[in-house]
């Protein structure tokens, strides 16, 4: 209850994708506490949106237990470098891979340099995602629509396609879903439905990739303190962000990233198809 920032915070507002490292608070992505025990002893992770956020913590966690990683992220070069500083730390190899995944070669070329560096994939993590605030629905432009669907859901069918071939028996694939799947925000209308096509997608590839041997699953975080926020939202509900949960406060991304883990490692080797909602208190039914 009290390790974390609870609100109110700065007031602060950042242009599309933002920037981890103007935000105040900064984000804890794990970067001082995240202890590994080889749970992913010479593992080879794709890990999307992978520079700040959610993202960022995965990748150290993931490098903390052994993994080598390859970042795919937008453009924030900054953060990237960041995050590669930390799995380099750790003893790992890491692959920056910036780009635009709303575009299709470009889901090609992600998997593809990774596979060209490592040899193969073990771990995919479709973590990267685009979102925008609107109050009423006449403000969402047709290519609007169509990018966050490009970005949020249409990546990950290509990717891992592009990915599978790569992927042996006792791999896995992790997809970041949202609260927003079973509960839409009516402001991020275009956004909610494609959390909750991933976590529809989770479960019918789940249910096709079984018998190869390869567990498919998806995390729903509740409000998480990242840069998607500070970018994406109005100032004031940037401020209170969090408050409406349970525990009172946003979750950070050092509080999503072990679940990342869990589902990558053996010790998850019965559990596929899943939805692993990380919320701060809020049931999702
Ligand atoms: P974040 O901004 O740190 O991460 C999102 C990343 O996606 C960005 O860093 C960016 O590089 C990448 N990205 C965006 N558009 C892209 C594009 N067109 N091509 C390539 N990369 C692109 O924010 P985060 O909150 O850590 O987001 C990670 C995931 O968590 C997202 O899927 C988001 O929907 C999900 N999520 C976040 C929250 C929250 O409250 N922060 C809640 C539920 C779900
Ligand atoms: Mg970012």
């Amino acid at each position: 209850m009290t390790d974390y920032p609870r609100p109110p915070f700065p007031q602060q507002a950042q242009p599309v994708p933002g920037s981890q490292a103007k935000m105040e608070p900064y984000p804890d992505c794990g970067e001082q506490s995240y202890q590994g025990s080889g749970r992913l002893d010479s593992r080879i992770a794709l890990i999307t949106g992978a520079d700040s956020g959610i993202g960022r913590a995965v990748a150290i966690a993931f490098a903390r237990e052994g993994a080598d990683v390859a970042l795919s992220y937008l453009d924030e070069h900054e953060d990237a470098q960041e995050t590669a500083r930390w799995v380099e730390q750790a003893g790992r190899q890491c692959l920056l891979l910036p780009g635009d995944l709303a575009q299709k070669d470009h889901c090609r070329h992600i998997v593809e340099a990774t596979a060209e560096r490592f040899g193969r994939i073990d771990v995919l993590v479709n973590n990267a995602a685009f979102q925008m605030t609107h109050e009423t629905f006449e403000e969402i432009t047709d290519e609007e629509w169509v990018k966050t669907f490009d970005t949020n859901i249409t990546a990950i069918f290509r990717i891992c396609q592009a990915a599978l071939k790569h992927m042996g028996e006792g791999s896995s694939i992790i997809n970041t879903s949202s609260v927003n799947a079973d509960m839409p925000k009516p402001t991020l209308l275009a956004y909610a439905c494609t959390k909750g096509a991933i976590a529809n997608f989770t479960g019918g590839l789940a249910q096709m990739l079984g018998e190869r041997g390869i567990r498919v699953n998806s995390v729903a975080p509740g409000p998480i303190w990242t840069p998607l926020i500070v970018s994406t939202m109005p100032e004031d509900e940037v401020r209170h962000f969090g408050s409406q949960t349970p525990l009172g406060r946003p979750g950070q991304p050092a509080e999503v990233a072990p679940i990342y883990v869990l589902l990558a490692s053996d010790q998850a080797s019965y559990t596929s198809g899943a939805l692993y909602s990380v919320t701060g208190g809020r049931p999702i039914l």
